[in-house]
């Protein structure tokens, strides 16, 4: 491997080219800027590459997808995950260089999309221009499929998977993120929790009313905030009938990867200014455990009543509310909604309306899987440090589209460090970020030709 990596380092130059002519094009899934350009310069960016690329039309006049494909010889096919979408760059005044003016300071270089995730697809590219300048080949079969709407929920992956799973089967799929944490270890995680997001609103009044009818009068926020009370007990447990019920338990090596995860208590405890261990939750055990394998149902939001300076004394006609519930495997976000509708109306909330904005379900690949040990094994080699491993994390995204629909172990593998500033203003990467990522999955590409 070792002429496949100076190669990465000889051509780093070339790679950073093409990520600043991917970062220089906005592509702002949120607010819809930049579509009429970003699919074809990335399509493009892939065929000079060489692979053989094409636009995938997305479900609902969705943004395309872009597919890129190399055939070789090998009776294996790896699929590289990863989106040409990128976050709003706003609030802006807090760049110091325009977000799609890519900029080089010191050792790192700056724009919207550097690490999240057109970083991802240029590390991954430059390993493909090694194998494919030294060997006139790639060591295993490649797909590569670029996501147009990953940053706004990905509402339509399912549907254009669905359309083209013929073309779009694998062997493996490396996923979009991943990197190393502070201290430089790899992080590598194999699953996503799903999520449902519901609105929930009630009317109980034709018109808003002085509150000195309120004693005569029904309140819409007293509504709205017993139904949303009535979902957990005082221990915060969600008692929603039959909630629970298709969770599979963790098993053994789950359990033991999740409790040999850095203790992050005190970053945590410094940034939201909350103490967090003590009454239930006695160790960093206890903390990850609940965070990364139990469900949750969490308000976002509640709006009624008036907000603005001074007061007003009214009886609110009007409330509603956002929730969002981050699931497990095995719960299926459409049951979960079913459960939801039928706990209101069990607990005498039929006034209450309820619409699902959202939902996403959740996949884990298996601890024991070879793919999953090769990624372990070469991250400890590239990066010199014991990798950590995540069965799955404490966030949702589309892996069940891959996982579970083209039936695919995935792990990731990524050129993320917590100082990218990912979705914030100055995103950033440091060239040594973007070879090591290069070389960890050109050595993904090589080892997974041989198992
Ligand atoms: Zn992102």
């Amino acid at each position: 491997m070792e002429k496949i990596f100076n190669h990465i380092d000889q051509h780093i130059e070339e790679t950073i080219e093409t990520l600043f002519k991917m970062v220089s094009q906005p592509s702002v899934s949120a607010q819809n800027y930049g579509f009429d350009k970003a699919p074809n310069l990335i399509k493009n960016i892939l065929s000079d590459y060489g692979l053989n690329s094409q636009l995938l039309n997305t479900p609902n006049n969705g943004n395309p997808s872009i597919f890129g494909e190399f055939k070789s010889n090998s009776n294996k096919t790896l699929m590289f995950y990863t989106h040409y979408d990128v976050m709003p760059a706003e609030p802006l005044e807090l760049w110091e260089s325009d977000p799609f003016k890519p900029e080089k300071r010191g050792n790192k270089l700056y724009g919207r999309g550097m690490s999240d995730d057109k970083g991802n697809i240029a590390a991954r590219l430059a390993a493909i221009k090694a194998f494919l300048d030294i060997e006139n080949k790639l060591p295993t079969n490649l797909k590569f499929f670029i996501e147009g709407e990953e940053e706004i929920g990905s509402r339509n992956l399912l549907g254009l998977i669905e359309t083209y799973k013929p073309i779009l089967k694998a062997d493996a799929c490396i996923w979009e993120g991943g990197g190393v944490n502070m201290s430089g270890s790899p992080l590598i995680y194999i699953g996503l929790k799903g999520g449902l997001t519901i609105k929930m609103s009630v009317n109980k009044l034709s018109v808003d009313a002085h509150s000195s009818y309120s004693p005569i009068l029904p309140s819409s926020i007293d509504r709205l905030t017993k139904a949303m009370n009535s979902m957990k007990n005082d221990l915060g447990q969600i008692i929603i009938e039959g909630f629970h019920d298709a969770i599979i338990d963790l098993n053994k090596e789950q359990r033991e990867a999740i409790n040999s995860l850095p203790d992050d208590t005190k970053e945590w405890e410094d940034k939201f200014g909350v103490k967090l261990l003590g009454n239930d939750l006695e160790s960093i055990d206890d903390l990850n455990m609940k965070l990364y394998s139990e469900p949750t149902a969490n308000v976002n939001s509640i709006q009624s009543g008036y907000n603005g300076p001074g007061m007003k004394s009214v009886v609110p006609a009007y409330a509603e509310c956002k929730m969002d519930f981050r699931l497990v495997p095995n719960q299926n976000p459409a049951e979960i909604y079913e459960y939801i509708k039928k706990h209101l109306i069990k607990k005498g909330f039929s006034d209450i309306e309820i619409e699902p904005l959202h939902q996403i379900f959740p996949f884990r690949t298996d601890m024991n899987s070879d793919f999953l040990d090769l990624v372990k094994t070469s991250a400890f080699e590239i990066y010199n440090k014991k990798p950590l491993v995540t069965p799955n994390m404490a966030g949702s995204g589309p892996m069940y589209e891959f996982g579970g629909l083209l039936k695919m172990p995935i792990c990731s593998a990524g050129v993320d460090h917590p100082t990218h500033n990912m979705h914030a203003p100055n995103e950033n990467i440091t060239i040594d970020d973007l070879s090591l990522g290069a070389k960890h999955i050109a050595l993904i590409m090589k080892r997974f030709s041989e198992i």
